[in-house]
C-alpha cells in the first residue's frame, strides 16, 4: 500500500491545553496505518477573530498514512470525541481541534473536507508549525511554498470576513508599475480601480519644482484618498483594488512637511484615518531603485524628472520598513526582477493568489 505523507494541526484551549495535545498525537500515533513522523514545537497564540476565549497551544505534525483522506479524517474525528471535544459555536474553546491540512498534493473538495484546509495560508499558528516541519513543500492550491505563506501573513492571523470591503491595495515607490498592474488586475476581476488623484493634484508639479506648497499638496492627496477609501464609499464584500496604499500618505507627509505644517496635518489625518476602509490584502512591488529611476525616465512625466536615486532609495526603504513589522492584512511581495504587471500570465497568476485571500461573492 502507498503511503501519503500528510500534515494534520493541532489546537487545544480548554483544561490542560499540552497534555490534550499530547493524547491526541498519541491517538494518532496508535492508529493502524497511520505513523507520526515529526512534531513541531507547541507554541502559545491567541484566540482567533478577536473573541473573548482562553488563549491556544497549537502545533502541527507529519504524518506517514495508507488511510484515505476520509478515513483518516474520520479517525481525527474520533481522536476528538475521545478528548471530550464539545462542538457548539464556530470557533468556540475546545479541548482539542485536529484540522487536516495537507494530504500529499491532493485537492479535495466534498461535503465534509476540503484540503489544502481552507484558512491554512492565512494562519501563522499554523505556518510556523509547517515551517518547522516543511518550509519548502509548495502548497498545492497556491502553488509557492509553506515558507512564502509564512512570509506573507508576517506572524499574525487572519480570516476572510465578508463584511468588509474586500479592499486590495498595490503598493510600493513611484515608478514601480502600480497602475500598470492595478488596472491588469481591475480587469481581471471585472472591478474598479480606485486610482490616486495624481493627475488632477494642482500643487503636485509646483511642489516637485521646489515652491512651498507641500503642505496644500498633502491635504488634497489626504482628502482624496478619503474620498476614495473612506468605509463610506466603498461596497461590502465587493472587490476593489487602489493602485496605492492609504500608509503612503504619511511616509509623504514627513518627508516633506516641516514641524508646524505636520502638526496641521496631523490634525486632518486624526480626522480621517479611522474612517478609512482597511485593506483585506497589500500587494508590494519593489525593485531596485536604478531600475525604477530607468522606467521614470522612459515615460518621461516632465515634473518626475528631477527624482533622485537616493531619494527613491530612501523612499524604498521606508515601504520596506513600514512591512517588516505589518499585521493589518497579509502582503504579497513581488520583486520586478521577476513579476511583469504587464504580462498577462503574471497579472493571471497573481489574481489566483489573491482569490484566496478575499472574499468571493
Ligand atoms: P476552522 O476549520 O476554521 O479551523 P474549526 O476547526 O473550528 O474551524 P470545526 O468546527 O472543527 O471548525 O469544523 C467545521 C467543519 O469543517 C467540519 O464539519 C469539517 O467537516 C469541516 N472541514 C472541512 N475541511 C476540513 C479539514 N481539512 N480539516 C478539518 N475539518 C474540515
Ligand atoms: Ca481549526
Ligand atoms: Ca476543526
Amino acid at each position: 500500500m502507498n503511503s501519503v505523507t500528510v500534515y494534520i494541526a493541532l489546537g487545544s484551549n480548554l483544561g490542560d491545553r499540552g497534555l490534550h495535545i499530547e493524547w491526541a498525537v498519541e491517538g494518532l500515533a496508535a492508529c493502524d496505518g497511520v505513523s507520526v513522523i515529526a512534531q513541531s514545537q507547541v507554541l502559545e497564540s491567541a484566540a482567533l477573530g478577536g473573541m473573548d476565549q482562553p488563549g491556544y497551544l497549537d502545533c502541527v505534525v507529519r504524518v506517514e498514512t495508507s488511510l484515505t483522506a476520509d478515513v483518516l479524517f474520520s479517525r481525527m474525528t474520533e481522536i476528538e470525541d475521545s478528548l471530550g471535544r464539545v462542538r457548539s459555536e464556530k470557533w468556540g474553546p475546545r479541548t482539542i481541534d485536529l484540522d487536516l491540512l495537507l494530504y500529499g498534493d491532493e485537492v479535495i473538495n466534498t461535503d465534509r473536507l476540503t484540503v489544502p484546509h481552507k484558512q491554512m495560508h492565512l494562519r501563522s499558528f499554523v505556518l510556523d508549525g509547517m515551517c518547522a516541519l516543511a518550509e519548502e513543500l509548495i502548497h498545492p492550491v497556491l502553488s509557492v511554498s509553506v515558507h512564502e505563506l509564512h512570509n506573507r501573513v508576517n506572524g499574525a492571523n487572519y480570516f476572510i470576513d465578508k463584511d468588509k470591503p474586500q479592499l486590495v491595495s498595490i503598493a510600493g515607490v513611484i515608478g514601480v508599475g502600480k497602475t500598470t498592474l492595478g488596472e491588469g488586475l481591475a480587469k481581471e476581476f471585472d472591478c474598479e480601480l480606485l486610482r490616486e488623484a495624481y493627475d488632477t493634484n494642482p500643487y503636485l508639479a509646483e511642489a516637485y519644482a521646489g515652491k512651498d506648497v507641500a503642505l496644500e499638496s498633502q491635504l488634497y492627496f489626504l482628502n482624496s484618498r478619503f474620498e476614495q477609501m473612506g468605509k463610506d464609499s466603498l461596497a461590502t464584500g465587493s472587490v476593489v483594488f487602489s493602485d496605492y496604499i492609504f500608509e503612503k500618505d504619511r511616509i509623504f507627509a514627513e518627508q516633506t512637511l516641516n514641524t508646524a505644517q505636520i502638526a496641521v496635518y496631523n490634525e486632518r489625518s486624526k480626522q480621517v484615518v479611522s474612517e478609512i476602509a482597511d485593506e483585506v490584502l497589500v500587494v508590494y512591488l519593489f525593485d531596485g531603485p536604478g531600475a525604477i529611476l530607468d522606467r521614470i525616465h522612459s515615460r518621461n512625466r516632465p515634473y518626475e524628472q528631477s527624482i533622485e536615486l537616493e531619494w527613491l532609495d530612501g523612499l524604498g526603504r521606508e515601504y520596506d520598513r513600514l512591512f517588516d513589522d505589518w499585521k493589518r492584512c497579509p502582503v504579497i511581495k513581488l520583486s520586478t526582477s521577476e513579476f511583469d504587471g504587464r504580462r498577462s500570465e503574471d497579472v493571471n497568476w497573481l489574481a489566483g493568489q489573491i482569490r484566496n485571500y478575499i472574499w468571493k461573492s
